[in-house]
């Protein structure tokens, strides 16, 4: 019965970080994640998903189920009602495919190693997967925020759940410096104002190693961030403008940087390579 329950959307939000930051590392890119669905006549084969994108997405996909049904329990709700973790795991591998079938059983290695880290949890779910948007001068910038939860203290912070191979020192330095959480920091003081304590990063790896850290301070470019947003915003407009739906027109940016970031090979490698083929 539980594989008939509706999943939570744990995608990325319609005007998030990966909107803006797409284009600041590459406009062809932007191109095929953005435009080019748009226009499609037929399904494309184009497909953002990367190893690294897969397993963090199924992982989320586990813990948005997992603290929806504890959001649940806490109210007097059925959690039934919410499908369990490991089915919804199943469903999101399957919709990604082959991809994500293939790291299907690293996640559920990882699932269950997470629930044996955090058998219980010190605070309180005030909410899972929880839309947002805060106006940049009058850009919008929205999320979908992981998890909302609030400590015995009083205080309501932001979870960011991350997954990467191993832990590695850089790892945790690479979020210090992220739009993500400087958009997230933006919307939580939206939300909560001087309730809110600050994006916590948890993170996991392939190796069920395990850390809940609080973003180290970054006020400088936490300041400087909203300048990110409006440029990356008038340059998707100038951009859209000028070039259109030609992927011929829409300029790129091929470095080592660009094509081959953290998270995995650029998906549109082939396509940059040889052309469109329609
Ligand atoms: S392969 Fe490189 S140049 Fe092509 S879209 Fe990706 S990042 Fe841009």
């Amino acid at each position: 019965m539980s594989a008939a329950l509706p999943i939570i959307d744990s995608g990325p939000s319609e005007r998030g970080w990966s909107y803006y930051s797409t284009v600041l590392r590459c406009p062809q890119l932007f191109y095929w994640k953005y435009v080019y669905p748009k226009i499609a006549t037929r399904p494309t084969t184009f497909s953002d998903y990367t190893e690294p994108l897969a397993r963090g997405t199924i992982f989320h996909v586990a813990a948005a189920h997992h603290y929806a049904r504890m959001w649940a329990r806490a109210h007097g709700k059925n959690e039934d009602l919410v499908c369990p973790p490991e089915v919804a795991m199943k469903i999101a591998a399957s919709k990604i495919g082959e991809l994500g079938e293939e790291r299907l059983p690293i996640v559920q290695a990882m699932w269950s190693a997470y629930l044996q880290r955090y058998p219980v949890e010190t605070f309180e779910v005030v909410a899972v997967e929880q839309p947002a948007e805060v106006l940049i001068e009058g850009i919008r910038l929205t999320a979908r925020i992981d998890l909302i939860v609030k400590e015995p203290t009083g205080r309501i912070f932001i979870y960011d759940h991350k997954s990467s191979a191993r832990m590695e020192s850089k790892v945790m330095r690479r979020y210090t410096l992220h739009g993500q959480r400087f958009g997230l920091e933006l919307l939580g003081r939206k939300l909560y104002g001087d309730q809110f304590g600050g994006v916590v990063i948890n993170h996991i790896t392939e190796d069920c190693e395990f850390i809940r850290k609080s973003s180290e301070p970054a006020p400088w470019m936490a300041r400087k961030f909203p300048l990110t947003i409006t440029l990356a915003a008038a340059l998707i407009e100038s951009l859209t403008a000028k070039c259109g739906t030609d992927p011929d027109a829409w300029p790129a940016f091929p470095s080592d940087q660009s094509c081959y970031g953290p998270y995995g090979a650029c998906p549109a490698i082939p396509i940059c390579q040889w052309g469109p083929t329609t």
